[in-house]
């Protein structure tokens, strides 16, 4: 009777730090089972953190703490042909081994086979023994048989069931959860990054930076943005990541994830974006890829606040009047940095788009630092649909793109605006001054002169204006 293999599934979570060593023993085991004929393949899954509790022990103390720690993992599923069906319905489900005096156990070694190591159930000859194995019969029942009878017994060898069964062995006793003291404060160190981690980061190198993909970069001789983190993560500098650049990349690494089977069809980088983020992480190989979809993310909300602009009926119409400097308001819908190439120089500039709140486009123009935000002057370089800016500026031209009427500024200052600026303007209070006539002015004079205290400073001043009149 040819034996009935069939497949079993171990299913284990990976502490993400020993992600590349267990990828190497699997491929070692892969080997293995390769040689013996049986089939063997894994597959990773959706990285998370688990919440684990290990224990401390203080030895000296005399007491063990339980310490609460989360953990990168990765969920691992193996098939396999592990417990081979042998003839008679027997399985291998463990052995037993002396070497050098010291008995090993491998798999299941049962009680009744530790109590009676030397005992083999088919000869029944109680002899020290080097090698025996431990056979169940699918319905509870457990024997020993020696390695010299096996054969015998079985009517066969049994060398693929044990190397099955060792791999199964290695597989459940991969070291999956050591070192979480170590690993406590980060996914970092095998270079396994929690996917969130490298987009949060990443929102927050382009908030210094701008994005820098790998053309922008051979243009310009900037650090990829991908560098910049690769650096961040291995000791350098690293950004500061708020609590909205966390939550920015949860929605961006949903939004990866959402791509449809057709849209990875068409494009392999639409495919390999999602893939990164259904894993949950990244590697070191995969960080370009990983921090794009930050930068795909960003794209896609622009895209979308415009969409809504449009949906809403927002025309937008022009705005000022060419050449008359005036005060607008808008919020910054958009940044780009085109890369202007002149004879003498090359430098950058960036665009700002914004809207005001009836939709009407306004876009200005600057190389350099031009946001005022609460005094400082920043550089803005990514959208900030959510604040309101006070922007004066010159129009310099009112022209079209793409069906929309847009306004360009020059020589603008913009701060944010308060809610003072949004009154309207009060209308100038000028100080009327009559001009008294020749009439009044004499008759003053004579009141003045009627008055003794005054009468002196008349003729001072009588005095003086002949003076001048000569
Ligand atoms: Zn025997």
């Amino acid at each position: 009777m040819e034996n009935v293999i069939s497949s079993e599934i171990i299913a284990l979570d990976i502490n993400s730090a020993y992600k590349s060593a267990c990828e190497g023993k699997l491929e070692f085991l892969a080997r293995k089972a390769k040689k013996a004929g049986l089939s063997f393949y894994w597959t990773w899954g959706k990285g998370f953190w688990k919440e684990v509790t290990h224990e401390i022990v203080h030895k000296e103390a005399g007491y063990v703490e339980e310490k609460q720690a989360k953990v990168f993992c990765i969920p691992l599923q193996v098939t396999g042909q592990f417990h081979i069906a042998l003839p008679g319905g027997w399985k291998l489900v463990g052995a037993l081994q002396v070497i050098d005096g010291i008995t090993l156990y491998n798999g299941n070694v049962p009680d009744s086979v530790r109590a009676n190591p030397n005992h083999c159930e088919h000869c029944q000859v109680k002899r020290s023994r080097s090698n025996v194995y431990v056979l169940e019969n699918g319905v509870g029942k457990i024997i020993a048989v020696g390695s010299s009878c096996i054969r015998d017994f079985l009517g066969r060898d049994i060398d693929q069931a044990i190397v099955g069964l060792s791999i199964w062995e290695a597989i459940i006793t991969i070291d999956r959860s050591g070192g979480f003291d170590e690993y406590e404060s980060s996914g970092g160190h095998s270079g396994v990054y929690d996917l969130q981690r490298i987009v949060a980061m990443t929102f927050a190198i382009m908030r210094d930076r701008g994005y820098v993909s790998r053309a922008k970069s051979d243009e310009t001789g900037k650090d990829t943005t991908a560098m910049v983190l690769t650096l961040a993560l291995n000791g350098g500098e690293k950004p500061e990541v708020t609590e909205s650049d966390k939550e920015k990349a949860d929605k961006a690494i949903e939004f990866a994830e959402s791509f449809t089977d057709a849209e990875a069809q068409e494009s392999t980088y639409i495919h390999n974006v999602r893939e990164i983020a259904r894993n949950n992480y990244a590697t070191n190989k995969l960080l370009g890829l990983a921090c794009s979809i930050a930068r795909i993310y960003e794209l896609d909300c622009q895209k979308k606040a415009e969409a809504i602009a449009k949906a809403a009926g927002y025309q937008s119409q022009w705005v000022g009047e060419i050449g008359k400097r005036a005060q607008f308001f808008g919020k910054c819908v958009g940044v780009t940095s085109p890369f202007e190439s002149g004879l003498q120089f090359t430098r950058w500039v960036r665009w700002y788009t914004f809207r005001d709140e009836v939709g009407n486009i306004m876009k200005t123009k600057t190389d350099g630092i031009v946001l005022m935000i609460e005094g400082e002057r920043v550089e803005v370089s990514a959208p900030m649909p959510d604040v309101e800016f006070k922007i004066v500026g010159t129009p310099k031209e009112h022209s079209e793109w793409k069906g929309d009427k847009q306004t360009q500024l020059s020589r603008c200052v913009v701060t944010v605006a308060t809610e003072s600026d949004k009154l309207p303007a009060k209308p100038k209070r000028t100080r009327k001054v009559k001009v008294p006539t020749i009439a009044e002015m004499q008759e003053t004079l004579a009141a003045m002169e009627a008055d003794p205290a005054k009468r002196e400073i008349v003729a001072k001043m009588t005095d003086i204006a002949q003076r001048f009149a000569k």
